[in-house]
């Protein structure tokens, strides 16, 4: 099953695959932090099964948790699992996984071109050096059908992968309170940017237990026997149903008091912003 699942993405994402990278780009998207690559574990699985390498070791050299804003409401940040960067899969002469990349690698640029977000992202400063950016992409129908089948799929992996790390779909956490921490170490600087944010996560929120036992739960993903079972998963309508739901419309943010985390309900409306 795994394998077939894996093939069906490889046939999709070489659909009608025209576009070719300008000359003149140096792989930013590959390079910057601040341009965050989300992978999910099946990402992980795939690139584990190319490259015969467990996905633990795969997690610990190429992944950190790290924080994105949150696209529901600017107060908020996700907690999510980001492709180290500079991506260490980059090589002089592109990218060393490129029939087995992680899905996020897949659609970007083309996707933002068929949901129309290609010219607001390209007036980003952050995108300032992406060439692919600055003029239209051609997307042919079938390639696109085939884009908008491999986001789906993506979406369903991602909430399955933060619900089996994190026990929920959509960890989101108040950033007023780390604001406040990250003032007492540079009381000059008034807002902080997500990166900020990260080394927070790093230093200090890991005594709140939010990683406890995350390793236990990734090794597992080392044996064929657990990968299948959480493949299996995937199958799962209601379950599958109920995450994406809840990662749509989080009821509950988390908040830092002291060295614990609260969880609190809040309701978070969808501002006209959207992000990457
Ligand atoms: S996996 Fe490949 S395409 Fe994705 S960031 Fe790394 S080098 Fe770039």
């Amino acid at each position: 099953m795994i394998e077939r699942y894996f093939q069906y993405q490889a046939d999709l994402a070489v659909t009608e695959s025209n576009m070719l990278c300008p000359e003149d780009c140096n792989a930013p998207g590959c390079q910057m932090a601040d341009v965050i690559v989300e992978v999910s574990l099946f990402d992980l699985i795939r690139l584990s099964l190319a490259l015969n390498t467990p996905v633990s070791s795969l997690f610990l050299n190429h992944c950190h948790f790290g924080f994105q804003s949150c696209e529901l409401n600017r107060r908020y940040l996700s907690l999510l699992l980001k492709l180290e960067k500079p991506c260490h899969f980059l090589q002089k002469s592109g990218c060393k996984v490129q029939g087995f990349k992680p899905l996020n690698c897949v659609l970007f640029p083309e996707y933002h071109q068929i949901i129309d977000l290609r010219p607001e992202l390209a007036k980003r400063p952050v995108f300032n050096r992406f060439p692919c950016l600055k003029s239209e992409i051609a997307v042919s129908n079938q390639r696109s059908q085939a884009l908008k089948k491999l986001k789906k799929m993506s979406k369903r992996e991602e909430a399955l992968s933060r619900y089996f790390l994190l026990g929920i779909p959509s960890f989101i956490i108040d950033s007023k309170p780390l604001a406040k921490q990250l003032k007492r170490y540079s009381m000059k600087i008034k807002s902080f940017t997500v990166r900020d944010y990260d080394r927070l996560l790093k230093e200090e929120l890991k005594t709140t237990g939010l990683f406890d036992g995350i390793m236990d739960k990734i090794a597992l993903l080392d044996t064929r026997r657990q990968m299948e079972s959480f493949f299996s998963q995937l199958e799962d309508k209601t379950l599958i149903r109920s995450l994406l739901e809840k990662m749509a419309r989080p009821e509950i943010v988390f908040r830092l008091d002291g060295n614990r985390l609260k969880p609190m309900k809040r309701h978070l409306q969808r501002p006209e912003i959207t992000s990457m």
